[in-house]
């Protein structure tokens, strides 16, 4: 097969000093760079921070940088609901009170909203509430960030720490001080909740894109004596991504490369990948037949469209339509399958990475109708 496609990865969901992250843009970016990543977006906590986009480059190569970011109503109890807003180009948190002007703002704005770590576990070890999405009543928003780094971190230490909590907390705090220190023998993939609500949505016919991302904040952890940067950029910049396929170059004019990296993720030509498990840039979902498309296009069902699925190398294949896995190989890096009804297919990979099987590819869904 001839693979005339361009893959660019990179990291949308990132905190800088204009909120509660430790560097500024251009050392973010330098550090994106080293991580090989093609883009990155960074998203304050309700501000929309201008004068920092465009190209930062270095003898390694170069990183487009551009600017979102991440409203919520901090008169909220508790603070949860984080909206993620791209391309609006204009400030927003003055919407953040109410969760459905923010949507269409943001939308009318000619930009993109996604609900960030949509489910969260709450962590009564550190006295929080969760910070997932709780205002459901809610449209138009373009899709769900269906795997958060820093997230999925906190999730997992609240379940490993939530029977301990009234026994004795700091055997807790060294629990969760062993997930800090090792958190890739630890997560496992997007939280199974996040999967379900998305699959929920797909089901009822709505388009829901999917990303991913670090929520890297550079912050240093304490716990006790103990201090350190446990989570840096460029550490979570290999870690959890969002690849887009374009069908033609960035070609380093920052307004021309701004709109197809905006078409591809406002259209779904995208997977999330867990990169530090393994590259997946070379991962293709297709479908050929009468109409040939890619993860995230519509195409009429019927007239022999045929799913293909190329994995970068051997590993578990799953095809699921509408929470349910309809085909699935192992040890394999290829996959085909003819879909015998209507509905949007999604395709997961998973990999054998630190003595256990993770979830490795999350793609968006190609939809036949
Ligand atoms: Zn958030
Ligand atoms: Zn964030």
């Amino acid at each position: 097969m001839i693979d005339t496609w361009h893959s660019y990865s990179g990291n949308i969901h990132i905190h800088t000093r204009f909120s509660d992250g430790e560097k500024l843009h251009d050392a973010i970016a330098q550090d994106a760079i080293a991580a090989g990543l093609d883009f990155i977006i960074v998203t304050d906590h309700n501000v929309y921070v201008t004068g920092v986009e465009g190209y930062y480059r270095n003898e390694r190569g170069r990183v487009l940088l551009l600017t979102g970011e991440e409203v919520h109503n901090v008169r909220r109890r508790p603070q949860a609901s984080h909206f993620l807003a791209y391309n609006a180009r204009k400030e927003l948190a003055s919407y953040a009170s109410d969760p459905q002007s923010l949507i269409d703002e943001t939308v009318k704005a000619g930009g993109l909203g996604f609900l960030a770590h949509p489910y969260e576990e709450d962590l009564p070890l550190m006295g929080e509430i969760n910070l997932g999405w709780h205002d459901w009543d809610i449209e138009g928003f373009s899709g769900l960030e269906i795997w958060n780094y820093m997230s999925s971190f906190k999730n997992v230490i609240a379940r490993h720490t939530t029977d301990l909590r009234w026994k004795n907390k700091l055997i807790a705090k060294l629990g969760a001080l062993r997930i800090a220190l090792h958190p890739e023998r630890y997560l496992n993939g997007p939280e199974p909740e996040t999967l379900a609500l998305w699959d929920d949505f797909l089901s009822k016919g709505m388009r829901v894109n999917a990303i991913g991302s670090s929520d890297a904040h550079g912050t240093p952890m304490q716990l006790g004596p103990w201090r350190r940067e446990i989570f840096p950029y460029e550490f979570l910049f290999r870690a959890v991504n969002t690849h887009v396929l374009l069908s033609r170059p960035f070609n380093g004019d920052v307004e021309h490369d701004r709109l197809l990296l905006m078409q591809a993720i406002g259209r779904g030509n995208c997977w999330v990948g867990y990169d530090m498990a393994g590259p997946t840039k070379d991962f293709r979902f297709t479908v050929q037949g009468a109409a040939k498309g890619i993860m995230g296009d519509e195409m009429p069902f019927g007239f022999g469209a045929t799913l293909q699925i190329r994995a970068p190398v051997r590993c578990r294949i799953r095809v699921i339509r509408h929470g349910q896995v309809v085909t699935e190989v192992e040890r394999e890096s290829n996959l085909t399958y003819i879909p015998d009804e209507p509905g949007a297919y999604r395709v997961e990979c998973l990999i054998p990475y630190e003595g256990r099987e993770r979830g490795w590819i999350y793609s968006n869904p190609i939809y036949l109708r």
